[in-house]
C-alpha cells in the first residue's frame, strides 16, 4: 500500500517525523488532472504550526544524522534509488496525472532525478576535504565540509519529481535533515518519495514534506532554525524568497524564470535543427524552464526554417499524457491555459505573425481538458510583450537576425539567462558563441543542454539569485559549509608566546 497513488482521493497528509500527519489548518488546493480538468484530490495548505512542527522534527533528526557516518548515508541512498526504480511506472503515472505531460517525458525526469540520487551516493567522496602537511614548522593544516542542519526546499509544479531530487537527497547525503514543499499543483509524488526514503532506512524527521502556498513558504523562509533554502520557480517568487530568506539570515539559491533562445546558423542542418528545436519547444507543452521558446534565424535559412518548423509542429499528436502515440499534453490548469491564450492575442494584436494558431485546439471527449496546440510566431520583435515574457506554454516565437553578432547581442540583452543552443556546422562560430554568451547553460547543437547531476545546473540573471548552482559539486558546497583546522603537536619543539601575526612558514 503506497501512501498515495492514482486513485487516492481525498485530502493529502503532511509526512512529519517520519509519518503521515494531518494538516492542522482547514484551507485546502484542487489538485486536478489537466487532461480532464477534474479535481482528482487535494493539498491541505499547511500553517505556521505545521511548518513548525516539520522544522522541529528535522532540528530533532539532525543531532543524529549529522553524526551518522557518510557511508551510512551514502547506503540508504542506494537503498532509495532501487526503490525510486522499482517504484518508476507508479511515479511516471503519478506525474502525468497531476501535471499532464506525457508518460515517456516523465518517466525521462525522474531518470534525471535518479541520477541526482545516484551523484549524492558518492558522498563520502565528494565530502572529503583537503590536507597539507607542514604548512609551518611541524604544523599541518585540514579542511572539513560539515553539515548546515535543517534545509528547505520550494519546489515548482513542471517537475514534480526531478526538482525536488535535485534538492535533498545532496542535502540530506551532506548531513543535513529537510523540509520539502512540493507545488501545491502536483504534490503527491513528494509523499511518494518520503514514505520510499523511510523504506529506505531513513530516519524518522531527517526528510519532511509539508504542502502550501504563500503562507507555508513564509514560515518555512522566516524560521529561525531553517538554515538554508533552496529554491526553483517563477523569477519574481524566486526574487521574493532570495530577498526575504537572506535578510533571515539564510543560506539562498533561488532559480528563475526563463526565456531561452535557439540561434540557427544559415550553414545549420536544417532538419535536425528542426526537429530538435519542435522537441525543446513543444515538449511538455513548453512547461520547462529549459524550453527553447525564441528561435534567432540567422541569415537566409529563416524562411526555410520557419516553414520547415510549421509543416511540423502543425503534425504533432496532442492529447491525454497517458494516451499512446500522444508527444504533447495539456497544460498544468484552466488558469494557465486561459492566460497562455491570452498571450497568443496579445502577439497578433502588437503584430507578430501568427503561422500556427493552438488557441481553437480541442481534444475531442476531453473538452475539458486544459489543451492548446502548437502555436508559432514569425516576425517577432524584441519590443513585443510575446518575446519579452516567459509564456510558459507550446508558444514559439522567432525572431530574425542579420549576423551571429546579432544573435550574441540579443540573447546578452535579455534580462533571463538560463539556458541556449546554437545550431551551426562551424566550430569557430559555436565557440565564440560559447565564449560570449551570458547564459548558464549551453548547448552546441544541443536544444536542451540540462546538465547531468555531476556537473551543476543553474542559469545567469534573472534566472538564478544566489551564488551557488544546485546538485553537482556547487550543491556539495551550498549545504556545507567550510572548516579548516591548523595543528601543530608542540612535544619536541615548545614555543612561547608570539605577539605578531602568524606567519608559520618562518
Ligand atoms: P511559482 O513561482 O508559481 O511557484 C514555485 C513555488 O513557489 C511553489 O512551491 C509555490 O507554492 C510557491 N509560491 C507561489 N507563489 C508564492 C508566493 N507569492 N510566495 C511564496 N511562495 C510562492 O512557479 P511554478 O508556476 O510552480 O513553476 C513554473 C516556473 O518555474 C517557471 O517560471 C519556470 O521557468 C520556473 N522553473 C525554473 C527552473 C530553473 O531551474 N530555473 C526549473 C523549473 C521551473
Amino acid at each position: 500500500m503506497s501512501i498515495v497513488d492514482t486513485n487516492t482521493t481525498g485530502t493529502l497528509p503532511l509526512w512529519i517525523g517520519g509519518k503521515a500527519v494531518a494538516a492542522s489548518g482547514t484551507r485546502t488546493g484542487d489538485i486536478t488532472n489537466p487532461a480532464t480538468g477534474a479535481v482528482i484530490r487535494k493539498a491541505p495548505m499547511a500553517n505556521k504550526a505545521d511548518i513548525d512542527a516539520a522544522v522541529r522534527a528535522a532540528a530533532q533528526a539532525f543531532e543524529q544524522w549529522r553524526d551518522t557516518p557518510p557511508l551510512r548515508r551514502a547506503r540508504v541512498l542506494t537503498r532509495f534509488r532501487e526503490l525510486l526504480e522499482a517504484n518508476r511506472d507508479q511515479f511516471a503515472r503519478l506525474i502525468t496525472q497531476e501535471h499532464g505531460k506525457i508518460l515517456a517525458d516523465a518517466a525521462g525526469s525522474l531518470q534525471r532525478g535518479i541520477e541526482v540520487v545516484e551523484f549524492a551516493s558518492g558522498v563520502p567522496h565528494l565530502l572529503k576535504g583537503e590536507h597539507a602537511e607542514d604548512v609551518g614548522r611541524a604544523v599541518d593544516c585540514h579542511s572539513m565540509l560539515q553539515p548546515l542542519g535543517v534545509c528547505a526546499g520550494i519546489t515548482p509544479f513542471n517537475f514534480p519529481v526531478m526538482v525536488p531530487l535535485w534538492m535533498f537527497p545532496v542535502a540530506i547525503a551532506c548531513g543535513n535533515t529537510f523540509v520539502l514543499k512540493p507545488s501545491e499543483k502536483d504534490p503527491s509524488a513528494s509523499l511518494r518519495m518520503a514514505e520510499l526514503a523511510t523504506e529506505a532506512g531513513l530516519p524518522d524527521g531527517v526528510l519532511n514534506v509539508v504542502h502550501g502556498d504563500k503562507e507555508a513558504v513564509d514560515a518555512l523562509i522566516e524560521h529561525p532554525d531553517v538554515r538554508a533554502v533552496s529554491f526553483v520557480g517563477s523569477t519574481p517568487i524566486a526574487r521574493y524568497v532570495y530577498e526575504t530568506a537572506s535578510r533571515n539570515g539564510k543560506r539562498v539559491q533561488a532559480l528563475g524564470g526563463a526565456k531561452n533562445h535557439a540561434v540557427v546558423l544559415p550553414d545549420a542542418d536544417l532538419e535536425f535543427a528542426t526537429d530538435a528545436v519542435i522537441g525543446a519547444a513543444y515538449g511538455s507543452a513548453g512547461e520547462r524552464c529549459m524550453a527553447i521558446s525564441a528561435v534567432v534565424a540567422v541569415g537566409a535559412i529563416g524562411d526555410k526554417l520557419v516553414d520547415s518548423i510549421r509543416d511540423k509542429a502543425a503534425k504533432l499528436p496532442v492529447g491525454p499524457g497517458d494516451q499512446g502515440g500522444v508527444e504533447m499534453g495539456p497544460l498544468i490548469t484552466r488558469a494557465h491555459r486561459d492566460k497562455v491564450k491570452a498571450y497568443v492575442d496579445t502577439g497578433v494584436a502588437e503584430g507578430a505573425t501568427l503561422v500556427l494558431d493552438g488557441r481553437a485546439f480541442e481534444v475531442s471527449g476531453r473538452e475539458q481538458g486544459f489543451f492548446i496546440g502548437p502555436t508559432l510566431f514569425d516576425k517577432v520583435r524584441p519590443d513585443m510583450t510575446v518575446y519579452k515574457d516567459e509564456i510558459f506554454g507550446p508558444v514559439l516565437v522567432v525572431l530574425r537576425a542579420e549576423s551571429l553578432d546579432d544573435a550574441i547581442d540579443l540573447i546578452n540583452r535579455n534580462p533571463y539567462g538560463n539556458g541556449t543552443a546554437i545550431f551551426t556546422r562551424s566550430g569557430g562560430a559555436a565557440r565564440r558563441f560559447q565564449n560570449e554568451i551570458e547564459v548558464g547553460m549551453v548547448g552546441i547543437n544541443v536544444p536542451i543542454p540540462v546538465p547531468m547531476a555531476f556537473f551543476s545546473f543553474g542559469g545567469w540573471k534573472n534566472s538564478l539569485f544566489g551564488d551557488l548552482h544546485v546538485h553537482g559539486m556547487e550543491g556539495v558546497y551550498f549545504y556545507t559549509r567550510t572548516k579548516v583546522i591548523t595543528t601543530r603537536w608542540t612535544e619536541d619543539r615548545p614555543v612561547g608566546s608570539s605577539f605578531v601575526m602568524p606567519t608559520l612558514g618562518r
